[in-house]
């Protein structure tokens, strides 16, 4: 473990976590967001950061990249079970950006904002050669959907289409076309916050897809301590012939939202709509992945930035 390639994201998180003294009334590392109770209510809080090259080229719209700004921390407050409330942003601004630019990025950004009800309570402005834009959101909810929570043998869903962000992505890397679909889902991925009251009264663990559908169904397994078959035909994947099945379902960007549920709930959220029962949970503490009775190992599972 020489270097922190060696050491993964996820392995440094954890060292992260066990170096740091974790709170016995809050729930701090390791979930989609901290979850501070208080009073009858939890805050929930979440931060990410969006780096120019690294997660967005420096010819994105900026009008759609205060959306994707936004819209990726809303994913989180969201996969939690919560509402979106507050906000500090933190920029570091190349000085030869045109000011126009910024002031597109700035006036959408309080475009979303106003259309979720979330208030800019703060920030921070710093130099840099790179755009680097991280926000801070804080939401509240009543009742925090944890990716720890899943039992054996429930049900495992997805919302959305899977695939499409990580198309798109790959089109413009690759300077090649691609529908409108694929490309608006990289460059301006929208929240399921229009699912969740729907999904809330039914989920026992939820987690958003942003690392890849694999790796973050990994995260419910790990957190929550049992295993889980995801069978891939049942998976309503992006039509594009760009990448593979199984990119599609490990380059992540898709921030849908994975959940697991009592099985006599199925028929009552097959009816809320835009959502697939893609698997089931069980006690075998790993995923197991099946394309039409075979299963599949795939070289990796989601997308870590080491
Ligand atoms: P997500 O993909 O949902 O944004 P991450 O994989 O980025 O989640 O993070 C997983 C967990 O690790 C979260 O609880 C996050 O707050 C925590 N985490 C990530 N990086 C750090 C860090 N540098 N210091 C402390 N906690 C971190
Ligand atoms: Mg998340």
């Amino acid at each position: 473990m020489d270097t922190i390639k060696d050491l993964g994201e996820f392995g440094l998180i954890e060292k992260i976590k066990n170096l740091f003294e974790q709170p016995k009334d809050a729930l701090g590392i390791g979930d989609d967001c901290a979850v501070i109770p208080i009073y009858d209510k939890n805050i929930l809080v979440t931060v990410d950061t969006l780096i120019e090259n690294i997660h967005f080229f420096s010819n994105h719209p900026m009008d759609k990249l205060a959306y994707k700004a936004i819209n990726i921390n809303i994913s989180d407050i969201v996969a939690c079970g919560g509402i979106p409330r507050w906000a500090f942003l933190s920029l570091s601004l190349n000085p030869e950006m045109k000011t126009s630019s910024l002031e597109m990025f700035l006036y959408n950004l309080q475009i979303n904002f106003s259309k979720n009800n979330i208030f800019l309570l703060g920030g921070n402005t710093t130099k840099d050669d790179k755009l680097s834009i991280n926000i801070t959101l804080i939401g509240e909810t009543d009742k925090p959907i944890l990716r720890s929570s899943a039992k054996e043998n429930q049900d495992v869903y997805v919302t959305g289409k899977i695939g499409c962000a990580a198309c798109g992505f790959w089109a413009l890397k690759n300077n090649v076309t691609e529908s409108n679909e694929c490309l608006e889902r990289f460059l301006a991925p929208k929240a399921r916050i229009d699912l969740i009251d729907k999904i809330k009264p039914y989920a026992t663990a939820m987690i958003d897809v942003s690392d890849g559908l694999l790796q973050d169904a990994i995260h419910i397994c790990t957190s929550s301590n049992i295993g889980m078959n995801i069978f891939l035909e049942n998976i309503n994947l992006c039509k594009s012939n760009h990448l593979s099945d199984i990119d599609k379902i490990t380059l992540g960007e898709d921030y849908e939202l994975l959940f697991c549920a009592e099985k006599k709930y199925r028929n009552s959220i097959l009816k809320i709509g835009d959502i697939k029962l893609i698997g089931q949970t069980n006690n075998s503490k790993k995923l197991t992945i099946y394309d039409n009775d075979n299963i599949v190992v795939p070289k990796q599972y989601g997308f870590t930035h080491f």
